[in-house]
Order: C-alpha cells, then sequence, then structure tokens
C-alpha cells in the first residue's frame, strides 16, 4: 500500500513527454525512459547526455569508444507535456467514476491517461 501511495505523489511515469523547467537543459523536451523513485529522480530521453568511455570488450564482441548515456534530472525540474495543448502544464487528479485516479492537465483540463 505505501508503495503505491508513494507512486501516485509522483506528477510525472515512464512514457510522458516532459519539459525541463530548470538548470542547463531548460526547454528541453523529451520522453521519460526511467523513473527512479527512490532517488527522486527521472531519466529523459536525449535530454543531459553524458559520455562514458568504454573499454572493449572482446568476449562479448563489443568495441571501445565513447557512448553518450542519458543522466537522470531532478524530478523538481520536469513539467508533464500535455497531449493536446501541447505546453508543459501543471497536473490535476480527479477521480473517474469507476474510482480510477487520472492525471489531468490544469491548463486544457485534457485527462492524461487513456
Ligand atoms: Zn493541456
Amino acid at each position: 500500500m505505501a508503495i503505491v501511495e508513494a507512486r501516485l505523489r509522483w506528477h510525472l511515469r515512464k512514457g510522458d513527454m516532459v519539459e525541463v523547467i530548470g538548470g542547463k537543459f531548460r526547454g528541453k523536451r523529451g520522453k521519460v525512459l526511467r523513473v527512479l523513485t527512490d532517488e527522486g529522480r527521472v531519466i529523459v530521453e536525449r535530454v543531459n547526455l553524458v559520455k562514458h568511455h568504454m573499454k572493449p570488450n572482446i568476449a562479448k564482441g563489443q568495441q571501445g569508444g565513447i557512448v553518450e548515456k542519458e543522466a537522470p534530472l531532478p524530478v523538481a525540474r520536469l513539467m508533464v507535456v500535455c497531449t493536446r495543448c501541447g505546453e508543459a502544464a501543471r497536473t490535476g487528479r480527479r477521480i473517474l467514476d469507476d474510482g480510477t485516479k487520472v492525471r489531468y492537465c490544469k491548463r486544457c483540463g485534457e485527462q492524461l491517461e487513456k
């Protein structure tokens, strides 16, 4: 139960389109690849890329070199982009008749869960 409640406090989830609202990546948008609940951080596709130097792994047939990988961003710096109005919007929650909790865009009222 505690886990479910913790998850529900999150205003974004995997697969959401989000916009960075602070820090040096402000204004960038990307898809949420992973939500690191314990750390309060989120990995956003193609945002906050860091270069990793890889050693060649001959056993696995991998070449060495530099690979770019997304580093997590603090969740407080991210806002969900509404699928309808296309704006980075604050989200609210509403409870449907069948009891499901859904998020909605506070700007245009669009329901974000399909
Ligand atoms: Zn909207």
